[in-house]
């Protein structure tokens, strides 16, 4: 059974940036509507249910076909929702630190080129998807991918494959309660949630 994770922080520990009611609904409704479509999915697959999700989702192809499009979409949705509220913290905003920021500086030139960069992609996503920073074959890149697909599945499916460190949610359901059309809003100020020291560890983590 795939089960919703404990939400960091209290529904309104990030406001002003993202306000309650939408963490609410977001966390209560969207993420745990896709971990129980995701269980239902899964209910005759026994075999399956025991697979680690980044291991379902990166084996996506092996799925059979009656529920390969509920996994990617619930499983995708669960996997992204867990790492979304994980990599934003009431104490985040900044900037990173350490070896992620050299790699940064590395592979962008500078922090701020590779916000520059992570911002486009973000205004950049038509409809609903997520945008990315990912770490592949020890490079970082900026990538974006539509609906609930996500890094880890395979390249043919989500069109960017990599380790992911840091997503953020583009949906509107993510962002319409406070800032209605403005995603551009949204966005400028999700940075000053944004959880360095989880995307560090996830960086480490990833460079073993
Ligand atoms: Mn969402």
């Amino acid at each position: 059974m795939h089960r919703l994770p404990a939400l960091p922080y209290d529904y309104d520990g990030l406001e002003p940036y993202i306000d309650a009611p939408t963490m609410w609904i977001h966390y209560n409704r969207h993420h745990g509507g896709y971990v129980a479509k995701l269980n239902a999915a899964l209910e005759r697959y026994p075999d399956l249910q025991s697979l680690a999700l980044e291991e379902l989702l990166g084996r996506l192809h092996d799925v059979p076909e009656d529920i390969r499009t509920a996994v990617r979409n619930n499983g995708g949705g669960h996997f992204n929702h867990s790492l979304f509220w994980s990599v934003m913290s009431p104490n985040g905003g900044g900037e990173p630190r350490g070896k992620l920021l050299e790699a940064i500086e590395r592979d962008f030139g500078s922090f701020a080129n590779f916000r520059d960069a992570f911002t486009k992609a973000a205004l950049g996503r038509f409809g609903s998807g997520w945008v990315w920073l990912v770490v592949r074959d020890g490079r970082l890149l900026v990538g974006s991918t539509a609906n609930q697909d996500n890094p880890l599945m395979p390249e043919d499916v989500a069109g960017l494959a990599g380790t992911p460190l840091l997503g953020l949610d583009v949906w509107e359901h993510a962002y319409y309660l406070r800032y209605q059309n403005r995603r551009g809003d949204y966005i400028k100020n999700w940075w000053n949630v944004v959880n360095w020291e989880e995307v560090a560890r996830r960086y480490d983590e990833a460079a073993g």
